[in-house]
């Protein structure tokens, strides 16, 4: 019988038999890099709602979020290791309780993302990514890559989380224009002192993932 993966406000996105991760990068790769475009802004929006699917569907292991605008989607609960969402649009998204080992997230915007007690460790946020707003209660934080990572007062982090320096705090006060001024400013003194871009995911930035635990697979339990 098929099986059905609904947007989260209930319309039908596709149908699908076999695995959902299967589905669901054939169903993105179809709709939105049929017509390439160097623009995110202009690839089609889906909210999708993965929150209901099955136990053996929430195996989204290497899940291809590249670029796609997947705001407000919910993949609460979803096993996400080693997942890719580089220069994704992921506001407002739901990844409380995701097992998100080694996943990437560079300059993705994660303005109001819900992480709470999701696994994140050795998870790359670094380059511009910008974590305004979202909510990080009970995440795993251990090695994960905060370089050059954006986030203001409203963000929260796990209780005990020491706020690395390499973070760049957006000010309540400033403009964009203000801010994005500042951020250069760090960012050119960054390349300067290390010779790498800030939040460069090359293995000498960014701690190795072969020492990543096997142990705590969230989807497990
Ligand atoms: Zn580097």
């Amino acid at each position: 019988m098929k099986k059905q993966c609904r947007s989260t406000t209930g319309e039908v996105l596709f149908e699908y038999e076999g695995l959902l991760l299967d589905a669901v990068n054939q169903f993105l790769y179809n709709t939105c890099w049929g017509e390439f475009s160097e623009e995110r802004d202009q690839l089609p929006h889906f909210s999708l709602d993965l929150s209901q699917a099955t136990k053996e569907d929430k195996h989204l292991e290497g899940f291809d979020g590249i670029c796609q605008d997947l705001r407000g989607s919910n993949f609460s609960g979803t096993d996400l290791y080693w997942s890719a969402f580089r220069e994704a649009n992921l506001e407002n998204i739901n990844f409380s309780h995701c097992d998100l080992r080694g996943a990437s997230f560079n300059n993705a915007i994660l303005i109001n993302a819900n992480f709470e007690n999701a696994n994140m460790s050795f998870a790359n946020i670094g380059g511009g990514a910008d974590l305004a707003g979202a909510n990080l209660t009970g995440a795993n934080l251990q090695n994960v890559n905060l370089n050059g990572t954006q986030y203001d007062s409203k963000t929260i982090f796990p209780e005990g989380f020491i706020v690395p320096e390499c973070m760049i705090l957006r000010r309540d006060d400033e403009s964009d224009q203000e801010f994005s001024k500042r951020a250069k400013e760090i960012k050119t003194k960054h390349y300067e002192e290390h010779g790498h871009p800030l939040g460069c995911p090359c293995l000498q930035c960014v701690p190795s993932p072969q020492n990543v635990e096997s142990n705590t697979k969230i989807n497990e339990k």
